[in-house]
């Protein structure tokens, strides 16, 4: 496998368990010795303090990665978990839009940067809650998009939105682009309406809908504020078994993908 791979973790609602995804998803792989690198795409730092990485630790960020001249190996730091390493972000992060609109390719910025990036390795960028620029040159440079959907009523609502970037994106810069598939996230098995909702996302979507689904776990909300993935902070926790099963799940996928091209 010498290619590396990219995906991107979106969706533009906010709270819908990106973040817990794309920390505990980064942790499992590195953890089952793939070679994981996370990149903070979102201006509120939510995946850099999750791992650990202080605003103090924040020298080079994703804006330096995007606006500068820095090389991806000059902005990633390690974490405390071997293999996974992060592109930290800061709230510089959140003018980029309006800065980088008068840029040349302004949508192939993070694509070129990740050129670069170890062969072999996994890259997973945590998308802002927003369609915009940031989310647009995560798409462009990701091989697959992941989402994840909040297992609850108007789930499947914003997806149309989303699925129309989507093919935006495939039409304008990255016509390799799929969908790695959808996740379901914070699932109450002891509620009607995550059933419901967990069926309705099966009859729509299908095969692209994972069949692990994360359960709401109070230890997966707690982690976060001890600067670590829950697999680490409870790794006996049902939120840690469900993200490692999906990483098992997440990485035979991506074989596949790898196979065909
Ligand atoms: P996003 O990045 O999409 O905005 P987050 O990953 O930050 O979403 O999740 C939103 C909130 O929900 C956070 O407070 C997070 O700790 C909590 N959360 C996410 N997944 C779970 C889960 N499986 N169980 C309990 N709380 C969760
Ligand atoms: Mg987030």
């Amino acid at each position: 496998m010498a290619q590396h791979s990219v995906i991107a973790i979106a969706n533009q609602k906010g709270g819908v368990g990106k973040t817990t995804t794309a920390i505990n998803l980064g942790a499992a792989l590195a953890m089952a010795g793939h070679r994981t690198i996370l990149i903070d795409l979102d201006p509120q730092g939510n995946a850099s303090t999750g791992l650990g990485v202080t605003v103090e630790q924040r020298h080079k960020t994703i804006y330096d990665l995007l606006a500068g001249p820095e090389a991806l190996s000059e902005c990633a730091v390690s974490t405390r978990i071997e293999n996974l390493s992060l592109v930290p972000a800061t709230s510089d992060l959140s003018s980029a839009d309006m800065e980088l609109a008068q840029t040349k390719d302004r949508t192939r910025l993070l694509r070129r940067k990740l050129e670069d990036a170890p062969a072999g390795s996994i890259v997973l960028i945590d998308c802002p809650p927003a369609l915009g620029l940031l989310t647009v040159n995560a798409m462009v440079a990701a091989d697959a998009v992941l989402v994840p959907l909040q297992a609850e009523f108007y789930a499947l609502e914003g997806l149309s939105q989303l699925l129309t970037t989507v093919k935006h994106v495939r039409q304008s810069g990255n016509p390799a682009l799929r969908i790695n598939g959808v996740l379901l996230t914070m699932s109450d098995y002891r509620n009607n309406l995550s059933q419901q909702v967990e069926a309705d996302a099966r009859a729509t979507l299908g095969d692209l809908v994972f069949p692990t689904v994360i359960p709401r776990n109070v230890r997966v909300s707690e982690a976060p504020s001890f600067a670590q993935p829950v697999l680490l902070y409870d790794p006996s926790s049902k939120g840690s078994a469900a993200y490692r099963q999906f990483a098992a799940e997440f990485a035979a996928r991506l074989k596949l993908v790898r196979e065909e091209a």
